[in-house]
């Protein structure tokens, strides 16, 4: 029987799950260790092309913090690779990646190859990816996944897999409108879902995907060296203030459970003596705090929506950052009510990863346990993003023509969707389309603020034909969230197809990788 396999590849820790044979999610342990989560580490010796991932790159952050590489996922979305002679993630500058610079999506699937070796015989994947994760960082993971040697069966978002998981197990009676809010190492994520029984129906997810614990450790590491300096009279480094990230971290979470907290931190001028109390901590986060806040009354009142706190029947947790008290306290404030205790907020998200690893297996690859037990779930889920295309408009005064973004999926359309906008050419005699696809988290008319993530494509016209020839536009949106876009130029019949994240486009010798995981 193939395996059936779910991942949660964290920003801090990555989870690997299955559907064991009566059809209950379960996480794989490292069997190093037996730790349920990898934290997603990876150390890289250039030279020797010596890689670990997990605790022992964690250990090498304190004396080798240039070969280290944390928070990979933070990186997925943009134009920089990790470079090795640097030890820092850089600006990719030129159209190639150096030899010895390595993308987010080549780090990462070292991650997930060290993964599936806690899970024999993984070969065919879920990997989960935040809810607003942008189509190039979805990408990126589909990436990832090929050159670690797997398959992506399905991507699916944070939320939406935690959700699955808590509403499959029957410990907690989750109904009714339900929030999942998710606040991990380097995303936060908040997501409002009707549940009934089986069936999952995501309404609206918002977050920042650039917002998570990993912040609050480099708050407290810059308080470190604030008073590090004025002690020693002199200033940390960036690598020291970087080895100081793991010291930090503990005491972030050592504050989740005690009032005030003390640690000796290493510097170029001896130890120093690092007090810090709760409250002192609360005033560095207050700004991420309001953030958080922000965005949990932008999903409440999101466009449909309209809802009120008191409309939310259950608040469920996700991500370790949901220990912090003030965390706690800002919900409880906000919502009028306390989250749903007793919830496993590190493994949630892999666990139904797997649930819907097994949902997109085909039934003949299930045992009767594993079929009875998915039987009737039911999800679906929305589109995070506007997605539009550039239209020509005619500036009178100015005399000339103008680009501005029509929008065609609005976000929140719940998936699958399809929809057919009608447009025409805007000049005598024009020849050529340019079939662009943007993206962005607002609705925008100004292309100054959208993702132009296709643009390359030219529908060629006719000659000769007057302004007005009819075009038509086709955006399909499955509940994986590919993408389809047609332009047709009706009265030719010539058409040009855009295939959104169709799985990852990297060749084979780009998708190899020359390392040795110990
Ligand atoms: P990710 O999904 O980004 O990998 P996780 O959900 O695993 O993140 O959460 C990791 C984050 O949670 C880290 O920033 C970690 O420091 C934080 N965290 C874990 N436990 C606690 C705690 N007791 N108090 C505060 N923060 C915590
Ligand atoms: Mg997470």
């Amino acid at each position: 029987m193939s395996k059936i396999v779910g991942i949660d590849l964290g920003t801090t820790f990555s989870v690997i799950a299955y559907l064991n044979d009566l059809g209950k999610p379960e996480i794989a342990p490292n069997f190093e260790n037996n730790q349920k989560t990898l934290p997603s580490v990876v150390y890289i010796d250039g030279q020797s092309k010596k890689v670990q991932v997990g605790e022992k790159a964690l250990n090498a952050l304190a004396t080798e913090p240039e070969k280290v590489v944390t928070a990979v996922k933070k990186h997925m979305e943009n134009e920089c690779v990790w470079s090795i002679k640097e030890g820092k993630f850089i600006d990719k500058n030129t159209s190639d990646v150096g030899d010895d610079e390595y993308t987010p999506a080549q780090i990462s699937s070292l991650i997930l190859k060290k993964l599936s070796e806690f899970n024999e015989g993984t070969n065919k994947v879920v990997v989960t990816v935040p809810a607003m994760f942008a189509e190039s960082a979805r990408r990126a993971t589909a990436d990832a996944v090929k050159i670690a040697g797997l398959e992506l069966v399905d991507t699916i978002n944070e939320p939406t897999a935690a959700l699955l998981y808590y509403a499959s197990i029957p410990d907690i009676d989750v109904s009714g409108k339900i929030m999942v809010f998710d606040l991990g190492g380097g995303t936060f994520d908040v997501s409002i879902a009707e549940v009934n029984n089986n069936n999952i129906e995501i309404l609206t997810s918002r977050g920042d995907k650039n917002l998570g614990g990993h912040d609050f450790d480099t708050f407290i590491v810059s308080e470190m060296a604030k008073g590090y300096e004025k002690e020693k009279g002199k200033a940390l480094s960036a690598q020291d203030q970087r080895k100081l990230l793991p010291i930090a971290e503990k005491i972030k979470k050592s504050l989740s459970f005690k009032q005030n907290t003390t640690e000796f931190i290493d510097g170029p001028d001896g130890p120093y003596e690092f007090s810090i109390t709760r409250e002192k901590f609360n005033e560095l986060i207050s700004l991420k705090v309001t953030q958080i806040k922000m965005l949990l009354e932008e999903a409440l009142d999101s466009k449909e929506l309209k809802l009120k706190p008191e409309d939310i029947d259950q608040i469920l947790l996700v991500g370790g950052s949901t220990r912090i008290p003030e965390i706690i306290n800002l919900i409880t404030s906000v919502m009028g009510k306390a989250p749903v205790k007793g919830v496993n907020v590190d493994e949630a998200v892999a666990l139904g990863a797997a649930i819907h690893a097994g949902l997109n297996t085909s039934s003949s690859n299930l045992s009767a346990s594993q079929k009875k037990s998915l039987k009737d779930v039911k999800l679906s889920d929305v589109c995070n993003h506007y997605f539009g295309t550039g239209k020509l408009e005619w500036d009178a005064k100015l005399s000339k023509h103008y680009v501005v973004n029509d929008v065609l999926i609005p976000r929140d359309t719940k998936l699958p969707y399809s929809i057919t906008k009608p447009y025409s050419t805007a000049y005598d005699g024009q020849e050529a389309i340019e079939c662009q696809v943007t993206q962005s988290e607002h609705e925008e008319t100004d292309m100054e603020f959208v993702n132009i993530i296709n643009e390359n494509t030219i529908l060629s016209l006719p000659p000769n034909r007057p302004a007005g020839q009819p075009i038509e536009v086709t955006f399909t949106y499955d509940k994986s969230g590919r993408m389809n876009c047609e332009f047709t130029d009706i009265n030719s019949g010539k058409k040009e197809i855009v295939e959104l994240r169709p799985g990852s486009t990297l060749s084979p010798e780009e998708a190899d990788l020359d390392f040795k995981i110990e």
